[in-house]
């Protein structure tokens, strides 16, 4: 393949892997060669090896898979990075500077493949680059040349002469989540279901040799319970072919030179894969690990697909030697914080500009300048908790000064500077007296400027790839309705406190707000979701971990009883009462939903 490079026409290179698992025997030599060659830190790893064992003795087997960076053709780490501190390299690989990076872990959430972690010396984020330095100088990957199997391969997949391209057009491979649209280039050779679909094997305690490595536990949350229902209805819709009774072991087959593939593997029936043809789909070509193709069988089939799935959970498939997750809650505190006080300061503007705008109330500079004062403050409280979550926080302001303009980090960098500037002048108008962001054309620039606050994130957080939950397409409006909210609540405490005008309309625009929010919640939480993931966050914000502070902090303080306070009256302590359980539920609500998609492994 060529392309047009402006000094003429140049051939296209773009480099992947394959693991061959049927080679893999395991010995974790690619990871210590990956750690000597980037002097990686002990607890971190670019690639590891995870080991999955099934069955019971004597009839066991285990299977070893090659984790790291998919290289994708479309990689969401690239587009989130605020600073360009991951790049797609013309040849195809997804790199990386230290020296770039800010550590605000966007790429973490964006990468749907738990590829990348924060270095601990450098506090910045890494991943495989494919040892970039060596493919410069005309070398392979260090884990490629190390491994004694072969199991590794490296090269161009555009060229049809490599090894790479051969193995991917003669065998059938799987590449993982490719649903996601990444366009991973990481491809498995026989890739086994219980290690590509994190949900399909639970993270144990203790591994084989060790306790499990837990970067669980060192940020502070707790283990995640296994839900067998949930892994058994991925592995059941799974592509993988289900074999009536347990096949024979991998092990064993190796063992006296033959297998039970059937030449499935392309060896004639006589080769040491251990592959049994019952095993895997063989229909050729790139398979999804977690697509689903089974809508057109049968009930019966698809019930004894999942009893069948049960049994291999219950009695055979075992995560027993893995790394610790990297992407576990790399949001925290700051996170779920500063999309509350976000909400507060845009929303403590708008309702005002947007009454004075409609003439439900006659246009008031003090009350402006003061709802400005209010929302300024919040603004810097979002600023502060924004810088507090970076890993380098004095590298800050490179998310200005060395934008990636794809990131909605940076457009709401942009969006929230723009926004203060704003505020420091209408505050500044009304300290001197001046009549100007009262008149229509302002209270207009005033509202764009405080919804654009309000709803940016939405978009950043759909840019997370990794977070299914976050995908939703309502999430813009329900941003800017839970502004609305937190706007009716200070509006309240403002009326409550001098300003009259604003208690009737706050009243109605905090149960109006109050309703539109229970509704948004139903449509992101309560409805069928296009995911395993999505699904099962969701079910552990109403019927997991989170659901005491769902129900009794989002719902029933946030919602329920201040709508029984509206209804009850419309004296302003009530009302300013009912603002402040709604800033309560608000709080709650982003805990649960920021938190909960976080729990869900990807590794
Ligand atoms: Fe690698 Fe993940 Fe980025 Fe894909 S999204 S290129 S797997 S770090």
């Amino acid at each position: 393949m060529f392309y047009y490079h402006g000094t003429g026409v140049v051939p296209i290179t773009n480099y992947g892997f394959v693991i061959d698992n049927r080679r893999c025997i395991g010995c974790h030599a690619c990871t210590v060669a990956c750690k000597a060659e980037h002097d990686d830190p002990i607890g971190v790893n670019k690639t590891w090896v995870k080991y999955i064992e099934k069955g019971e003795f004597p009839n066991t087997n285990r299977n070893f898979s090659v984790m790291r960076c998919n290289h994708c053709d479309d990689s969401p780490c690239t587009d989130v990075c605020p600073v360009t501190a991951l790049w797609e390299r013309e040849d195809g690989i997804v790199d990386f500077d230290t020296e770039r990076c800010i550590g605000c872990k966007a790429c973490m959430q964006g990468c749907p493949y738990d590829a990348l972690y924060i270095d601990p010396e450098t506090s910045t984020a890494a991943k495989c680059n494919y040892c970039s330095h060596r493919v410069d100088s005309g070398r392979e990957p260090a884990c490629v040349t190390v491994c004694p199997e072969d199991a590794i391969i490296a090269g161009d997949t555009e060229n049809p002469e490599t090894k790479i391209t051969e193995t991917i057009s003669d065998q059938e491979v799987q590449a993982r989540k490719p649903e996601k649209g990444t366009e991973p280039k990481l491809f498995y050779v026989d890739g086994d279901e219980g290690s590509l679909t994190p949900g399909t094997t639970a993270r144990e305690e203790h591994y084989m040799w060790s306790d499990a490595p837990s970067s669980i536990e060192v940020q502070g949350g707790e283990r995640e319970d296994f839900d067998v229902e949930r892994a058994a209805r991925s592995l059941a819709e799974s592509d993988v072919t289900f074999s009536s009774a347990r096949g024979p072991a991998k092990e064993d087959t190796r063992t006296d030179g033959g297998c039970a593939c059937g030449g499935s593997c392309g060896c004639g029936g006589n080769c040491k894969c251990g592959r049994d043809d019952t095993s895997l789909a063989s229909d050729g070509g790139v398979t999804s690990s977690s697509a689903t193709s089974q809508t057109e069988q049968s009930t019966d089939n698809r019930n004894g697909r999942m009893e069948r799935a049960y049994e291999l959970l219950h009695e055979e498939a075992r995560r027993v030697y893995d790394i610790g997750e990297s992407h576990y809650m790399s949001w925290g505190w700051e996170v779920y914080s500063y999309t509350w006080t976000k909400s507060i300061s845009a929303g403590a503007l708008l309702l005002p500009a947007l009454l004075m705008l409609t003439n439900i109330i006659e246009p008031n500079a003090g009350l402006l300048g003061i709802s400005a004062l209010v929302s300024g403050l919040f603004l810097g409280l979002t600023g502060l908790l924004l810088i507090l979550d970076l890993e380098q926080p004095q590298r800050f302001h490179w998310v200005l000064l060395r934008p990636n303009w794809s990131s909605w980090l940076v457009k709401g960098a942009y969006i929230i500077t723009a926004f203060g500037g704003w505020l420091g002048l209408i505050v500044l108008g009304w300290l001197l007296d001046l009549g100007v962001f009262v008149h229509p054309l302002a209270l207009v620039i005033t509202t764009i400027l405080a919804t654009a606050t309000a709803i940016y994130t939405a978009f950043l957080f759909s840019q997370s790839k990794g977070r299914d939950l976050w995908q939703s397409p309502a999430m813009p409006l329900h941003m800017f309705v839970q502004s609305l909210i937190a706007g009716a609540a200070v509006t309240a405490l403002l009326g409550l406190i001098a300003f009259d005008q604003l208690i009737a309309p706050s009243r109605v625009a905090l149960f109006g707000g109050l309703i539109a929010h229970v509704a948004l919640v139903g449509s992101e939480i309560f409805t069928p979701h296009q995911t395993e993931d999505a699904e099962e966050a969701a079910a552990r914000i109403t019927r997991g971990r989170f659901s005491q502070p769902f129900w009794i902090g989002a719902i029933g303080v946030g919602i329920v009883l201040p709508l029984v306070a509206l209804v009850a009256g419309a004296s302003a302590p009530l009302i300013g009462g009912a603002g402040v359980l709604a800033l309560i539920g608000l709080f709650a609500f982003e805990y649960c939903w920021i938190t909960a998609p976080q729990t869900i492994s990807l590794a």
